[in-house]
């Protein structure tokens, strides 16, 4: 089965539900530039990723090579989405690649999505029909230029022919076509608005009308892609319309420092609010060096009395592990027992499909330790699937009740510079507005990446807010200056101290 997927505009919440169901039985994605990458992980981690967008310095893969490669997928009998931005029919040539299918003997289905021309003007505060402004609108190319002889896009009759015009591929021609419509009798002084990534954080809006919006364009630098809608309707966006442009933090850069597993929640607000979110994950959790002797202890999975989690990661880890050897957790014996170190951890467990028999009321290896001991532990064998370095009191002090222990290393968390170039650029160039640390470890981790006096002169024209104290004072040690505090020392009271920040004063320190 071949899906014709639309993904919408670029939010990757304009998704449709019926996409992500498709998605999930995925064995292969091809995938456009529009379409946006946050989708992929909808499909299962083994799909194939086939981009055949467009790459830097390279020529665009040709219509006809992205058929064929659709129809051999289908012929190897995989489930493939073919994931196209906005709508796969509308200026997709999705109905190209459906006619192959059919002419192959396919099975397809298509599952519409959100279109860029009417999400994007939907965004920046402009309805694209509105009762007594505008009761048509068309959908038009713009990629023809409609000074040509005898162009498809039949300029003349579209100018006067509806009340809304919705230009795709059109701001590169934008003088051609302002002046074609106003030469075919449109009124020059029409509003016109370009949207350019639409939806998206970086979502660009300039407005003019017929006459000024080329030079407008222009001047503000606007490439693609963006829509261009022609009317009356434009003026709405003056109103108070465009509420996505209006949050608090729109347009505002936010970095932030957390792992990567637990940047979430953080990010989530940061955007919801409106702040573009670059995620710089100091710590990187990857795969122990050996599998040895967690894959000894999984062949040996019968013989333990207990296994103990003593973090999300080491559950995660050991899922995966699992999987690998094409098991999950009913390979772990009725008998066996297990222990959580706190509540995220057990809830990580029991999603995997495991009852945990023990957590403690405190959540350190201490309180677990004593929780164990209410059993007695002598000759009882014990895993422990976690960090390959790790604190050692746990293991240690179960010994000394007697019982036997296995602590295989599951996963290795390791320093990270991911992202770091691009961060660093991004700083040189001005282009973040604030850093956020949600603990002593975020601030010394950043540190570390940049180096100690680099870090200083390459946030000096930064916001930097911090969770709470103790972070602030790390912050201070290392010599930077902090903007704002969270009043409560919880990821929502970081974000309220953002959005003060950027409430009410200058945005950035030069300025
Ligand atoms: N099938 C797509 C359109 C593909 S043609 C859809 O239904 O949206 C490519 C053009 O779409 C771009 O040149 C641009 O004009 C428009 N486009 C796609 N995504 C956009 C976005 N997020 N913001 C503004 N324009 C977008």
């Amino acid at each position: 089965m071949i899906y014709l997927i639309g993904s919408g505009p670029g939010d990757p919440g304009l998704f449709t539900v019926k996409g992500v169901e498709c998605m999930r039985e995925a064995d292969a994605v091809v995938y456009d530039r529009l379409a946006p990458e946050a989708l992929l992980d909808h499909a299962p981690p083994n799909a194939e990723r086939i981009y055949v967008g467009k790459k830097p310095g390279e020529p665009t893969m040709a219509q006809e090579d992205i058929n064929a490669l659709l129809v051999e997928l289908g012929r190897a009998g995989k489930t493939v989405v073919r994931l196209k931005g906005g709508d796969p029919y509308v200026f997709g040539r999705g109905g190209e690649e459906a006619l192959d299918l059919v002419k192959a003997g396919l099975p397809f289905e298509v599952v519409p999505g959100v279109t860029s021309g009417i999400a994007a003007p939907a965004y920046a505060g402009i309805p694209v029909t509105h009762r007594g402004i505008s009761t048509s609108v068309a959908f038009v190319t713009g990629h023809e230029d409609p000074t040509k002889g005898e162009p498809d896009v039949n300029w003349k009759r579209l100018a006067n022919g509806a009340e809304t015009l919705v230009l795709y591929m059109g701001v590169g021609r934008l003088a051609e076509i302002s002046s074609g419509l106003i030469a075919a009798g449109r009124d020059p002084r029409t509003p016109v608005a370009c949207v350019r990534w639409g939806t998206r954080s970086e979502q660009e809006t300039v407005v003019g009308d017929l006459r000024d919006i080329a030079d407008k364009v222009a001047e503000a630098k606007l490439k693609p892609p963006a829509i261009t809608v022609v009317g009356d309707v434009v003026s709405l966006r003056d109103e108070g319309l465009d509420w996505f442009e209006r949050r608090p933090l729109f347009g505002r850069r936010v970095v932030v420092t957390r792992a990567r597993a637990q940047a979430g929640e953080l990010s989530l607000e940061l955007e919801r609010l409106g702040a573009e979110v670059f995620e710089f994950p100091t710590i990187e959790i990857r795969p122990p060096e050996d599998f040895g002797p967690l894959d000894g202890a999984i062949r040996d999975l019968d013989s333990f009395d207990w296994i103990v989690f003593t973090s999300v990661n080491g559950v995660e880890a050991f899922v995966e592990r699992l999987k690998h050897h094409a098991l999950d957790l009913r390979a772990v014996p009725r008998r066996t027992k297990v222990a959580a170190i706190g509540p995220a951890t057990a809830r990580r467990v029991e999603e995997a499909g495991l009852q945990v028999d023990v957590t403690p009321e405190e959540y350190r290896a201490e309180a677990l330790l004593s929780a164990l001991a209410e059993a007695s532990l002598v000759g009882k064998k014990i895993l422990i699937p976690r960090a390959k370095v790790a604190r050692e009191i746990l293991p240690e002090k179960l010994r000394e009740s007697g019982a036997e222990v296995t602590v295989p290393p599951a996963y290795e968390s390791a320093p990270s510079d991911e992202g770091r170039e691009r961060l660093r650029g991004l700083l040189e160039s001005g282009e973040v507005d604030c850093v956020t640390f949600t603990a002593s470890s975020t601030v010394e981790n950043f540190v570390r990446a940049f180096g100690g006096e680099e870090t200083g002169r390459l946030l000096s024209r930064v916001r930097v807010a911090c969770i709470g104290p103790i972070t602030a004072e790390t912050a201070r040690k290392y010599g930077l200056e902090i903007d704002a505090e969270a009043e409560e020392y919880t990821i929502p009271g970081l974000v309220d101290a953002v959005v003060n920040l950027f409430a009410a004063g200058p945005v950035r320190k030069d300025g």
